[in-house]
């Protein structure tokens, strides 16, 4: 399909008002085999910060980047405030800004010339774009370094431009591809109280990250997918309901029969050791069991990095990142 269709550009939003993206049965297909986005369904609601998680490969880039309207689908739809990623993008552009996946400002030019450009671009005029280039630098901390090129800021800072930016366009729906990928733990609490900002304004926000913590924290919902598929979606609290269990041990361990652990809940294999789902008493039991035979053992509430582990399987190291400190 091609973009700039003749089809006029009509809003088919029907009905629900609440919800800003909707996406249903989304597809898609790199070359012949690659099956990138397998049927995702999935809907937004305004005012809420919405969580994509997923492991490497699992489709997020790919789905924000048709969202977006970078990217067209295999098949499938996807709207913003009702209008059609695909046959009414310039609508949809109006509506949007997106911090992409390890996106950079440019090293010669300032914050301020960023902001000034990019609203410029998105059709404001060059007083207005100015004004509020100042007030976006001015509240998101960042008007010290108004007027010092890129190339001289620290990674954080320059991440911080890319969202100042996107921020500063003030659109209903933003889209951050794993906007804290290498922050520090202040900067990432720096950007985490910016999203709360946004959307506490009434807008919206999809965010994909690695981090459990993050998506946790963030997110009003999520979904996690896996090869393209959706294999949980809810708030965080439903999402961890989906485990039957309250309680997670986990043990250091080489062994690579898990039936011993079985007894006591459902065990799982992940990094270096074994996580085992249970309730309270029996996560008791196990970890006496395992201290008695000397092996490394812990005990915490079962949380959304659990679901993860337990819905898309094995995970390797690095593929997804557990909590940080902060
Ligand atoms: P990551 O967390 O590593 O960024 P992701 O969840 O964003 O991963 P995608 O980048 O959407 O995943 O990739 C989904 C699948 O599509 C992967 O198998 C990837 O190799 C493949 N893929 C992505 N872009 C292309 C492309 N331009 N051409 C061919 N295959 C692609």
């Amino acid at each position: 399909m091609e973009r700039g269709s003749k089809l006029v550009a009509v809003n088919d939003f029907s009905g629900d008002d609440s919800v800003v993206l909707k996406v249903s049965n989304l597809q898609k297909t790199y070359g012949r085999k690659t099956r990138a986005l397998d049927g995702i369904d999935l809907e937004v609601k305004r005012g809420t910060v919405f969580g994509l998680l997923g492991p490497n490969g699992a489709g997020k880039t790919t789905l924000v980047r048709i969202v977006s309207t970078q990217l067209l689908p295999s098949g499938g739809s996807a709207t913003i405030a009702g209008y059609d990623v695909v046959r009414q993008p310039k609508a949809v552009r109006r509506r949007i800004a997106i911090v992409p996946q390890e996106g950079r400002p440019l090293l010669l030019q300032t914050p301020y010339e960023h902001i000034v450009t990019y609203l410029v671009s998105r059709g404001l005029d060059y007083k207005e774009a100015r004004a509020r280039a100042e007030s976006t630098l001015d509240s998101l901390k960042l008007y010290q370094y108004k007027n010092t090129i890129c190339g001289n800021l620290s990674g954080g800072l320059r991440q911080r431009v890319l969202i100042a930016m996107a921020i500063s366009s003030e659109a209903e729906f933003l889209v951050l591809d794993e906007p804290t990928i290498g922050l520090d733990p202040v900067a990432r609490v720096d950007v985490w109280n910016l999203v709360r900002r946004y959307v506490a304004g009434g807008k919206t926000i999809l965010l994909t990250t690695h981090y459990m913590d993050e998506a946790e924290e963030l997110s009003d919902s999520l979904a996690i997918i896996n090869r393209g598929r959706v294999v949980a979606k809810g708030t965080p609290s439903e999402i961890r309901r989906m485990l039957n269990a309250t309680h997670t041990v986990i043990i250091k361990t080489s062994q690579s029969d898990l039936s011993e652990f079985e007894r006591f809940g459902r065990a799982l294999r992940a990094g270096t050791g074994v996580r085992v789902l249970t309730d309270q008493q029996r996560a008791s039991e196990l970890a006496t069991l395992c201290m008695r035979r000397n092996m490394e053992v812990s005990i915490r509430p079962s949380s959304l990095e659990d679901v993860f582990i337990s819905e898309v399987g094995e995970v390797e190291e690095g593929e997804v990142e557990p909590h940080t400190a902060n």
